[in-house]
């Protein structure tokens, strides 16, 4: 059955999380796990939601709209690419959007959160070999004075994936200086949000208090989804 399979594999990723704060001397409490339910159906995500688990995460607006009308009583992360046209639709179901990485998207979805009368929790997504898809650490100060200066919009953070070919240790290494950066300056932007199912040992020894987890949890995605 899916529930056993899923509680089962659940329990395998809370040994490991659990292991992971033990052994770099952090409180279990100050981990919290986010399932990322992408491709995988709106039933799964139920039953996530009646095992426990109260953080689940989308990628893609369209399929995350209808499993955040489906699925309540949980909080909806919205990770992964967020294009400007996408931002007021995602503004209005997304409780914390990981993705935010350029102007343009804060102005975006701050319209979005006020026309929906929402506010929403943002992630400032840093881009930690200099590529596409999150900011760069010396434009980061410059972006969360414009979401703190954003209606609609709670600065809460830093997100990251670790670059393909960049030792993980070392990518959340540097993540965590610049979230202390973001933190002398604004003291309630705690969040570190890094780690998948691969890495999430190395992002909890690098400080992360959000993991995102989707294979480990769910199985693996057919290899044409992403
Ligand atoms: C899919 C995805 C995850 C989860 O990845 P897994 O390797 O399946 O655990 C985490 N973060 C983002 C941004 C993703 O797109």
């Amino acid at each position: 059955m899916r529930r056993d399979e899923l509680a089962q594999n659940l329990g395998e990723v809370e040994q490991r999380i659990a292991g992971a704060c033990r052994a770099a001397h952090r409180p279990r409490s100050e981990v919290t796990l986010v399932v990322v339910t992408k491709t995988w159906p709106a039933s799964d995500a139920i039953l996530l939601r009646d095992l426990g688990v109260r953080d689940l995460a989308e990628n893609r607006d369209q399929e995350a709209r209808g499993k955040a009308a489906a699925v309540t009583g949980v909080r909806w992360h919205f990770v992964g690419q967020l294009q400007t046209n996408k931002a007021g639709s995602v503004a209005s179901y997304a409780d914390v959007v990981h993705s935010v990485d350029r102007p343009g998207l804060v102005d975006a979805l701050s319209r979005g959160a006020t026309r929906a009368g929402r506010s929403v929790e943002a992630l400032l997504q840093v881009s930690l070999d200099g590529r596409r898809g999150g900011a760069l650490p010396e434009d980061l100060l410059a972006l969360a004075d414009r979401v703190v200066a954003a209606d609609g919009l709670l600065l809460r953070g830093v997100m990251a994936v670790a670059p393909l070919g960049m030792d993980p240790a070392e990518a959340f290494g540097r993540l965590q200086v610049v979230a202390a950066e973001l933190t002398a300056v604004h003291p309630s932007a705690t969040m570190i949000s890094a780690g998948m199912s691969a890495d999430l040992e190395q992002a909890i020894a690098a400080g992360a208090t959000h993991v995102r987890v989707g294979t480990a949890v769910l199985g693996h995605r057919s290899a044409h989804l992403r």
